[in-house]
């Protein structure tokens, strides 16, 4: 026998000894901003890039899911909903202000209550302790991408315990914990609950300095609607005869002139539109690439210390990211949108025991779903407060269980903040997407035009083209209305929270030639703003 393997031969031998619990370890790897476009699994238009061949790996040995859904595509209120396994009405995460303190932290306590061995590491985002966890090392806030500093357990209270990891990049440093963690402190009597979340690739996109050649003679391939698209949005997206268009959604080229990366990144003056366009893109897509492979490689660090300890198959391995995100598409930057892109998540399982190799699902799964999922692998029951549902089945047998959901609900609160996305609700199907752009802040205020959109994704599948008023779809408008209101109530999000912003979603609903002629006054009402906003 070849020595290596008699190496490691042993170390599966001895790690099968020490097992005395069969129950899989589960691995929840989640990254921030990571999108489908940029994992070649997902098959995008930068998949010839191969970006992600470590991911890519986790693909071909388990499933894939297509059509996996934040319910919010924004930061701290998708986290809440994995922990809490519920929409963020019910959470009370609507937006970036928001947390979840030790009680409600109901997957760790979970998981814990029967007997995993708990850990939380790297980006946390949910302000308060996290204090189900056996142990955590989390980022505060944001946290930094070069020199980070960590929140730990310690003598003092939260947040006062920290370390700090001079001269290294945090997806480095978060890997080393982890790794450190799995070596030192993991008990092996039990198996382990472990959520390994990285801050890249989020803004403003700070690679490893080893990564400043990757990519770097590469012209990036371009979608094809960062440029044309004449049918796509709605009086809410674009304004009254287009007035809007420099006022919604933060843009890759200077049609924004409040916020692009033309500016951000300081483009020759001198370059066209079109020209100054096109090289902030290649910037920009360029410094998220390097970190997204920063992000793999580390991976491959993890995945490799997992084989070496006979782990690797006795774990259940999820990839996600807290939501998709927007690289270009319809010349938008950022996330927060229900558009595809930054709506839809990665989610690729690998647990070889029960998930076929090299499968996929079209299955409509929400992040609320994570968590009983993972819950169902340790062979623990969905606790009654969590509105999700585990589809451990349709990883198992490829298969949606009878009554699985066939359509996903989404809601965007954090009306104009950051990037310029108007308020908005709506729902999904396998086959179209209805968004309705209300328009307002929490108090009914600050208001845009509102306007609804159909996307028919069976031919449209990058929504280029508003079906909403063509009468050719105004009976599947009439329906999807119906689904979306009958899904509001059923989720909870009655607007009771909020009665100023459900009096204006009630006010236009139907969309009559009234409520067109009051969006156009509203139209023109904000260009008035934001014009004289600019001029100050
Ligand atoms: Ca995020």
């Amino acid at each position: 026998m070849h020595r290596s393997t008699i190496i490691t031969f042993s170390l599966l031998v001895l790690s099968c000894v020490l097992r005395a619990d069969d129950r899989p370890n589960v691995l929840f790897i989640m990254s921030d901003d990571h999108t489908t476009q940029a994992i070649g699994a997902y098959g995008s238009r930068l998949a010839p890039l191969n970006p992600t061949p470590t991911i890519d790996r986790l693909a071909r040995e388990g499933m894939t899911f297509e059509n996996a859904y934040c319910t919010n595509s924004i930061c701290t209120p998708s986290r809440a909903c994995i922990l809490t396994g519920q929409y963020n009405h019910v959470n009370g995460v609507y937006d970036l202000g928001g947390h979840i303190e030790t009680p409600r932290q109901y997957l760790a306590l979970e998981m814990g209550r029967a007997g995993y061995h708990t850990a939380m590491i790297g980006k946390w985002h949910l302000k308060v302790e996290p204090g189900a966890f056996d142990y955590y090392c989390v980022l505060p806030g944001q946290g930094n991408y070069f020199d980070p500093v960590f929140r730990v357990q310690g003598k003092e209270p939260w947040p006062n315990n920290t370390i700090k990891f001079d001269g290294m990049h945090s997806s480095d440093a978060i890997t080393d914990i982890t790794l450190k963690w799995l070596r030192d402190s993991w008990d092996t009597e039990k198996p382990f609950f472990l959520m390994h979340h990285y801050k890249a690739p989020h803004d403003f996109f700070e690679y490893a300095p080893r990564y400043e050649d990757y990519l770097a003679d590469i012209e990036i391939p371009e979608p094809r609607n960062l440029w044309e698209q004449p049918k796509f949005g709605s009086i809410a997206t674009r304004g009254a005869n287009d007035e809007l268009l420099p006022h919604i959604g933060t843009s890759i080229g200077r049609r924004n002139p409040r916020r692009n990366y033309v500016d951000h990144y300081q483009v020759d003056s001198s370059l066209s539109d079109d020209d100054a366009k096109r090289t902030a893109y290649n910037i920009y897509l360029k410094h998220y690439l390097r970190c997204v492979k920063g992000v793999d490689d580390n991976l491959a660090r993890l995945f490799r210390y997992l084989e070496e300890i006979g782990e690797i198959d006795n774990t259940v391995i999820i990839y996600t990211g807290d939501q998709g995100f927007m690289l270009g598409e319809h010349d938008y930057m950022d996330k927060r949108w229900m558009y595809e892109e930054c709506y839809r998540m990665p989610f690729i399982v690998r647990y070889p025991k029960s998930v076929k190799a090299g499968s996929r699902s079209n299955a409509i799964v929400e992040n609320i779903d994570f968590g009983p999922t993972m819950l169902a692998f340790a062979g623990i029951e969905t606790p009654g407060v969590m509105q999700g549902r585990s589809f451990r089945e349709i990883c198992e047998t490829g298969q949606e269980p009878s009554g699985w959901k066939q359509e996903s609900y989404y809601r965007y609160w954090m009306h104009m903040a950051h990037h310029d996305n108007p308020g908005h609700v709506g729902i999904r199907t396998k086959e179209y997407k209805l968004l309705y752009f209300y328009g307002c802040n929490y108090k009914g205020e600050e208001r845009t035009p509102p306007g609804w959109e159909l996307y028919d994704l069976r031919n449209d599948p990058t929504e280029v083209v508003n079906q909403y008023d063509n009468p050719e779809y105004a009976k599947t408008v009439i329906e999807l209305k119906d689904r979306l209101a009958k899904l509001r109530k059923r989720v909870g999000d009655t607007g009771e929270d909020y009665p100023e912003v459900e009096a204006i979603i009630r006010e236009f609903w139907d969309y009559d030639d009234e409520d067109r002629a009051k969006a156009i006054a509203i139209s023109h009402r904000y260009l008035q703003i934001r014009q004289n906003a600019a001029k100050k």
